[in-house]
């Protein structure tokens, strides 16, 4: 895989002025970097989608939700539909982050009815998985992030592979208390989750960007970047300042260079 791909998840951390000045900020600032070469994508909170989406080329910067409900409309109260995130010009969906499984409970077969939702509506639709710091502990980290891929990639036809992107994002390694992954070991991990995925969906996997999220930081990104089944870099705090972000997203990039040119 050629690209790269970097992008932040926003969380419920800004307004909708603090986000459209951060997309704007960070548009500036990454202008120059050839986007066939970076997909860079962002992803605010739901009040802020329709300025963000009039406020942004998302040639440059792809505006995802963080979340999505299974049917177009009906009793689902408090829930957000794609009809409705396509009304603002949103058609990309994050789906199952850690949060979503470990604060509200969602289940891999809620996952799954999200993500046949997402993808029957053509959106870019990123899955994320991760195990937690007991699944590690226990020895069943492969386990937990192929049961998590085969259930919430249940009914997926092959054709939609096209949309899909997954992120690996170990549960105990994200947020405040985030203890990053050793590059090894999140390689490890890259490797087990593109195996499962070529099961699922065969040579049409390969075009699948697996990206690592959890406390990614300027001091570990290049390393991540360089690993061979790594095709991005899923980053929370150390994104959410666009001068911090463009850092990390040109020197994760020159690394990345660095070693094609001495593989060569
Ligand atoms: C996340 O919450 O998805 C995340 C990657 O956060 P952080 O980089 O802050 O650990």
């Amino acid at each position: 895989m050629n690209k790269l791909y970097f992008g932040s998840n926003l969380k419920m951390y800004k307004t909708v002025a603090d986000t459209v000045a951060y997309l704007r900020e960070l548009a500036q600032r990454t202008a120059d970097i050839d986007r066939k070469e970076v997909q860079l994508f962002i992803l605010p909170s739901y009040t802020a989608l329709e300025s963000a989406a009039a406020n942004t080329d998302q040639a440059c910067i792809k505006l995802g939700a963080q979340n999505m409900c299974w049917e177009d409309q009906g009793q689902f109260t408090g829930e957000i539909s794609p009809v409705m995130l396509e009304e603002f010009g949103i058609r990309f969906v994050m789906i199952g982050h850690s949060e979503r499984r470990h604060v509200f409970g969602e289940a891999d077969t809620e996952e799954n009815k999200k993500v046949r939702h997402a993808l029957k509506h053509s959106f870019t639709t990123l899955l994320c998985i991760g195990e937690t710091a007991e699944e590690k502990e226990f020895g069943i980290s492969t386990e937990v992030l192929r049961t998590q891929l085969k259930i919430g990639l249940y009914g997926v036809d092959v054709k939609d592979a096209a949309n899909l992107w997954v992120a690996y994002e170990p549960v105990w390694s994200i947020g405040v208390n985030g203890i990053p992954a050793s590059v090894d070991y999140a390689e490890s991990m890259h490797y087990e989750i593109k195996k499962c995925l070529r099961e699922i969906f065969g040579e049409a996997a390969d075009e699948i960007p697996v990206l690592y999220g959890g406390s990614v930081n300027l001091g570990n990104a290049n390393d991540l970047i360089v690993q061979p089944s790594v095709d991005g870099l899923y980053v929370g705090r150390a994104a959410w300042q666009a001068e911090q972000f463009e850092r990390l997203i040109r020197n994760a990039k020159a690394a990345y260079e660095e070693k094609r040119k001495t593989a060569d």
